[in-house]
């Protein structure tokens, strides 16, 4: 199903992008932009007609390059605009090809904001029917005028199951609502870990948290992915697991969540 775009006025939409879908959480290292890569690559997959776009808005810290193993310097069109990186279909942009990868990032709220407006807005994006956009952890100023300046159809919100990743989680998830960005609902990641040996399941971050978050919130969960090596070794490898290892029971749980689209 189609999810309608509800910009307000002032809104300028991205040209050639129907639908942006942004991924967010309140704290990093909780699954973003893992979530981010494997939920395009799932909706290139589920939808083979559909044209999919990722976008890294994580300036900060962009790990979009290596997740989707590539590298290197954007060309510019003839009408001076970046053109996106291909992979497994994907067209990608990131501060990572434009950039050093490890020279340090240092610069200030709006200098963040105009870095990401180039991002959004001077690449040649196609025709996209989804740009999946990997939003900087946290709800501060940016990622409060993402929201207010680009028309989003949804936002996916990642948290693990540990109550300070839930309290950010539940900030972001208001965060939205204000600007009147329909939250699609919450990914809760790293859920339990399964002893590969003896099976025995252990809940890491705690059990269900992101599960009563969604009650309180009254929001889905979109998805409830277990901790799992392969899926660090698969984005750690440049070979995301909805690519990689499409039939994995890890993939099930990733494929669920783009069925509600
Ligand atoms: P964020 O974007 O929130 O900072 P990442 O997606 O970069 O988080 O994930 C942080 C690290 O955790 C990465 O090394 C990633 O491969 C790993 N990771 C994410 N989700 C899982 C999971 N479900 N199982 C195992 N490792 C995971």
């Amino acid at each position: 199903s189609q999810i309608m775009s509800r910009g307000l006025p002032k809104q300028k939409p991205i040209e050639g992008v129907k639908q942006v879908i942004v991924v967010a959480s309140g704290k990093g290292g909780v699954g973003k932009s893992t979530t981010a890569v494997n939920l395009a690559l799932a909706l290139a997959a589920n939808e083979s007609s559909k044209a999919v776009g990722l976008l890294d808005a994580d300036v900060y810290g962009p790990s979009i390059p290596k997740m989707m193993n590539l590298k290197g310097n954007p060309e510019l069109s003839q009408s001076n605009l970046m053109q996106p990186l291909l992979n497994y279909g994907i067209a990608c942009m990131s501060m990572g090809f434009l950039v050093e990868e490890t020279a340090p990032l240092v610069w200030r709220g709006l200098m963040v904001m105009s870095a990401i407006e180039k991002l959004l807005r001077q690449v040649d994006w196609g025709q996209l029917d989804y740009l999946v956009v990997d939003m900087p952890p946290g709800t501060g100023d940016v990622q409060l005028s993402v929201s207010q300046n680009i028309p989003i159809s949804g936002a996916v919100i990642v948290s693990t199951p540990q109550d300070i990743a839930l309290m950010d989680a539940h900030r972001g998830a208001e965060m939205f609502r204000k600007v009147h960005v329909p939250v699609l609902g919450l990914v809760q990641n790293m859920s339990v870990f399964q002893c590969p040996k003896c099976k025995h399941k252990t809940h890491i971050f705690g059990a269900d948290g992101a599960r009563r978050l969604a009650r309180t919130l009254d929001l889905d969960i979109l998805g409830d992915i277990p901790l799992h090596l392969n899926i660090r070794e698969a984005s750690d490898t440049g070979q995301p697991i909805v690519f990689s290892q499409p039939e994995s029971d890890e993939v099930s749980y990733i494929y669920k969540y783009v069925f509600k689209f």
